[in-house]
């Protein structure tokens, strides 16, 4: 378990580099925990030391890690592919923003929800800024329309945007996809749309949180630098035909 706090001091520090050779203050930047397919005693230690964001990718996780980790203090957000069959399971587990909503017939389905359960909920909405079939996220050209048309939802409140960057090992292929997001939040922040703030953004995983960092993130999910190589792919979770 030490390899945990050990990951964990690295990736902050990584952090703190980035931020302060971008001349950003540090605490602009969040650290969320992407833990899928991590035990609820693994994603304890990281909380136990002082982490405080953690987020999954399917509600079957939620559900089974939701009681284990009730004793320590945390938020958690959604990060996975969002289905109109699975809101009303998502709401039930104290998820306090989505980071997906990424489809306004999903959108319609929460909305309707939210009022019936008489709840607000926070969300970002997901651009695929790297033209990958396989990633999901509403395309950057509709992404502007996508705000506009959420933003009418009153128990839904839009907190910014969130991507996933071209799996690419080379970074100045993943930097575009990143500075696209921040060109998005710069455009719907000159909308001036009621009802929305573009505060967040959530970008940069594992291999690229520096480059994100500089291009503006104000949340990087890390899960594998912290928590270690998982079994599946993560086509498992990104993959439309496996969703
Ligand atoms: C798994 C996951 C991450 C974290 O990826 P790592 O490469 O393990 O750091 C970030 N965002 C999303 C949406 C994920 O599914």
């Amino acid at each position: 378990m030490s390899d945990i706090i050990n990951n964990l001091n690295i990736i902050l520090r990584r952090m703190e580099v980035a931020c302060r050779d971008s001349g950003r203050d540090p605490k602009e930047v969040k650290l969320l925990l992407a833990t899928k397919t991590v035990p609820a005693d693994r994603i304890k230690v990281a909380l136990e030391a002082g982490q405080t964001l953690i987020a999954e990718n399917k509600v079957q996780e939620i559900k089974e890690k939701y009681e284990p980790l009730q004793s320590v203090p945390h938020t958690s957000h959604f990060i996975g592919h969002l289905q109109s069959n699975k809101i009303k399971d998502i709401l039930k587990y104290d998820i306090s923003c989505i980071q997906s909503l990424d489809r306004l017939d999903v959108a319609e389905k929460l909305q309707q929800r939210l009022v019936y359960e008489g709840k607000k909920i926070e969300v970002l909405i997901q651009v695929n800024t790297s033209g990958e079939e396989s990633k999901f996220g509403t395309h950057p050209d509709q992404a502007i329309d996508l705000v506009r048309a959420v933003s009418e939802f009153s128990n839904i409140e839009i907190k910014g945007l969130m991507t996933i960057g071209l799996f690419s090992a080379e970074i100045e292929k993943v930097r575009p996809c990143f500075r696209l997001l921040k060109e998005i939040q710069q455009e719907v922040i000159a909308q001036n749309i009621p009802n929305v703030t573009m505060r967040e953004l959530s970008m940069g995983m594992s291999g690229d949180l520096e480059t994100a960092i500089q291009e503006g993130a104000t949340i990087v999910r890390v899960g594998t630098a912290i928590f270690g190589q998982r079994i599946y792919a993560d086509s498992y979770y990104w993959d439309e035909t496996k969703a």
